[in-house]
């Protein structure tokens, strides 16, 4: 099968290292065909700076990944893209992104996701049922509109959740037919798997990917990206990237490499 990753963060999220060159270079060193860069987006209103560009940084990425593109043509595919959470008060926003910054693409991620009550909440430390039915309506809302290319980690509301319950399934399963309906790919996530085994209640599991999410998703018509999520050029296409190809092969997954 052909390597691509679409999933690629840079130093600017402030949270990852390397410079994007050296993105670029391990990618060609691993034989990569495409290389989709997709930074965590800023806000025009700055929120959750912390953890992705400043906003001023924004036409400077876009200058830079094109220019890395343009001089790379001949070896290695570059596609520029930004992961960023739906929000229904953004979306003049997305729109600008891509007209205006003319992105190739969009990353739909709920890291954070704000409810019809603006409540925030962070899906990575979900542990009751109704945050995980919240995560599941503000995730098919955002599907719904048509605007992003593929989920990344749909199941990263099972980070921090304590045991698996009927909920989960639940949830789980209206992710899967919002995917199979809409026809939007759904992402495979090696971060998570980079994470290691960790104890919870019931099993000894990734943080995500759920296996049991993953062993639903068999069951729908629907297509799974693998990507690196790397936060290191090391990680471009690593062990936990093969184990991902590896755990889809076992599951059965139909796994794609375009969206
Ligand atoms: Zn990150
Ligand atoms: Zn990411």
């Amino acid at each position: 099968m052909e390597r691509v990753n679409y999933h690629t963060h840079t130093k600017r999220c402030k949270h990852a290292t390397g410079e994007d060159e050296q993105y670029v270079q391990a990618a060609i060193d691993k034989g990569l065909i495409r290389l989709g860069f997709s930074d965590h987006a800023p806000f025009r209103d700055g929120r959750w700076a912390f953890s992705r560009m400043d906003y001023k940084q924004l036409p400077t990425y876009c200058e830079d990944i094109r220019a890395l593109a343009k001089q790379y043509e001949d070896e290695i595919e570059i596609i520029l893209g930004l992961e960023i959470e739906y929000d229904y008060d953004q979306l003049g926003y997305y729109d600008e992104l891509l007209t205006v910054y003319d992105l190739d693409y969009l990353i739909l991620a709920q890291h954070y996701f704000i409810n019809m009550d603006d409540q925030e909440h962070s899906s990575f430390q979900i542990t009751r049922p109704k945050d995980l039915v919240l995560y599941g309506e503000s995730l098919i809302e955002a599907m719904e509109t048509g605007i992003f290319a593929f989920v990344a980690h749909p199941d990263v509301m099972f980070n921090m959740y304590p045991a698996w319950d009927p909920i989960c399934e639940r949830v789980s399963r209206s992710i899967l037919e919002a995917a199979q309906t809409l026809q939007i790919p759904i992402e495979f996530n090696a971060n998570g798997l980079r994470k290691g085994l960790q104890p919870f209640i019931d099993e000894q599991r990734y943080p995500y990917p759920h296996l049991r999410f993953w062993q639903l998703a068999t069951e729908y018509d629907v297509s799974v990206i693998i990507n690196s999520d790397c936060h290191h050029y090391d990680e471009i296409y690593d062990a936990a990237v093969e184990k991902a190809y590896s755990i889809a092969r076992q599951l059965g997954l139909r796994t794609v490499t375009q969206f």
